[in-house]
């Protein structure tokens, strides 16, 4: 159909939301909060808004006390929000529908595999991490299926197009990375929507609350790159756009490691003890995506002026946290 040349174009583009995603599972490090301030300056610096969800999905590892400490820490950066916080926790029978909706179409099934087994079974590993799932309970018989209940409570995964078929290949483009292609069945799998204790699965809960949160710029750490495919396509049997993606560098020790929890000292409550200051962080990891010079200390709205996707996309290689980061 053609359009006549004279009538109106796309309107406006949407409003970019973004959002602010944190696992309350410790304290946050600075890690999290670079990844905190992409977000925010990727959502303000486009007049966007901001969402809060915490992602307590599982109880025994999460909770509230931490949750609020993050959301302090983030406050304290100059970070906020204007939607939330809303908790995954309290979200369960969302994520029952969608699941009950994925399952009336056949697109799940019920895996008894032990972690033992995955291992033995596993490909070569999946960009994130995780092995490459071979299939193994995809095609049980209904007794079977039967049989294996009585023994095991079984996860529940989402079958993805056979290697072949071109519905299976994703193509997501990064902000700051730019094309990333996956072919689902060889690069992860069927993968996990549900885990065998009845804990939702990360990848169902994240793209469900992307949606009906709104959320059209998800930015977030490199290594959740190959996650953005299974995303999309998730969304996509759910009737969604997949949002805009930007992922951003890992911040690594000098040896290469990726910084973790367990480098208290970096961790923002260790920092404010020590009277670091909030504009001395802000603007050092400013500084290591060439936003401004080294040396500088500033806020995340003084920093908005400086900020574009282009110059992150320029600076994207891992962040080298030695100990003189913060000097
Ligand atoms: N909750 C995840 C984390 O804290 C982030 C998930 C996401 O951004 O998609 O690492």
């Amino acid at each position: 159909m053609s359009t006549p040349a004279n009538s109106p174009r796309s309107p406006e583009r949407p409003r970019v939301v973004g959002r602010f995603a944190p696992t309350p599972s410790g304290r946050m490090h600075l890690g999290n909060a670079f990844s905190a301030l992409m977000a925010w300056l990727g959502a303000r610096s486009a007049g966007g808004s901001m969402v809060m969800r915490v992602e307590d999905l599982d109880p025994r590892a999460q909770s509230r006390e931490r949750a609020d400490l993050l959301m302090r820490d983030l406050a304290w950066l100059g970070l906020n929000w204007d939607e939330g916080p809303f908790y995954q926790s309290e979200r369960t029978e969302v994520y029952e529908q969608v699941l009950a909706r994925l399952e009336g179409a056949g697109l799940t099934y019920p895996c008894f595999c032990t972690r033992s087994q995955l291992h033995a079974a596993s490909a070569p590993h999946a960009s994130d991490g995780t092995y490459v799932y071979q299939g193994t309970c995809r095609n049980l018989s209904a007794s079977e299926v039967a049989e294996r209940m009585l023994a095991r409570q079984p996860a529940t995964r989402l079958r993805v197009p056979s290697a072949g078929d071109p519905r299976g290949t994703i193509e997501v483009h990064d902000l700051v990375y730019g094309v990333h292609v996956e072919t689902l069945a060889r690069d992860c799998g069927d993968f996990l929507v549900r885990r065998s204790d009845g804990v939702f699965a990360y990848q169902l809960a994240v793209s469900v609350d992307d949606a009906l949160m709104g959320v059209n710029q998800v930015v977030r750490g490199r290594d959740l790159l190959g996650s953005a495919a299974r995303q999309t396509y998730l969304l996509g049997l759910l009737g969604f756009d997949a949002p805009a993606y930007a992922h951003v560098p890992l911040l690594v020790a000098p040896d290469g490691r990726r910084l973790s929890k367990r480098e208290r000292d970096l961790d923002l409550g260790a920092l404010r003890e020590e009277g670091v200051r909030p504009e001395r962080i802000v603007g050092r990891l400013a500084a290591a995506v060439g936003l401004v010079d080294a040396g500088t200390d500033i806020s995340p709205i003084e920093l908005l002026s400086e900020f574009s996707w282009e110059t992150i996309s320029r600076h994207n290689s891992d962040i080298v946290v030695g100990d003189e980061f913060l000097l």
